[in-house]
């Protein structure tokens, strides 16, 4: 073996870089649609990593779809159907709005408060505090 097979060799067995600390993996929707309904089966998951109330995501999910959400402690069900891709975009745009701060892009954020149409969030690995704009 050459000292370049050798050293290649080397860089192919280097462990991979650990995600974790780089960036925040956003949940993937597990969906499916039933009938005329469309079942979010993860819904528990999303809210844990969002550290938000399912009634809140409900209630965004509910504006951003324009139909009627009703859940309980295992699923969401959307009286619409959905495809997996949209709600994973809905999704996304919502931990990029109310989850991931601006300053500091960790996930370490609550709400302080709601007030006539806007989300004031603190960030808790930071400090930043920022209002947006619900949808
Ligand atoms: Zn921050």
């Amino acid at each position: 073996m050459t000292y370049e097979q050798l050293l290649e060799k080397a860089f192919t067995q280097l462990p991979e870089l650990s995600e974790e600390k780089v960036d925040f993996k956003i949940p993937e929707v597990d969906s499916l649609v039933q009938g005329s309904k469309t079942i979010v089966k993860n819904i528990s998951q999303i809210a844990d990593v969002a550290r938000r109330d399912k009634a809140e995501i409900a209630k965004y999910l509910t504006k951003e779809l324009a139909a009627p959400i009703t859940y309980d402690d295992q699923k969401l069900t959307i009286l619409a159907k959905i495809s997996q891709n949209v709600l994973n975009e809905k999704v996304k745009r919502y931990f990029e709005l109310y989850i991931i701060c601006k300053e500091c892009h960790k996930p370490d954020t609550h709400v302080l408060l709601t007030d006539r149409g806007y989300t004031t969030i603190v960030c808790e690995a930071c400090g930043a505090k920022y209002t947006v704009k619900n949808s």
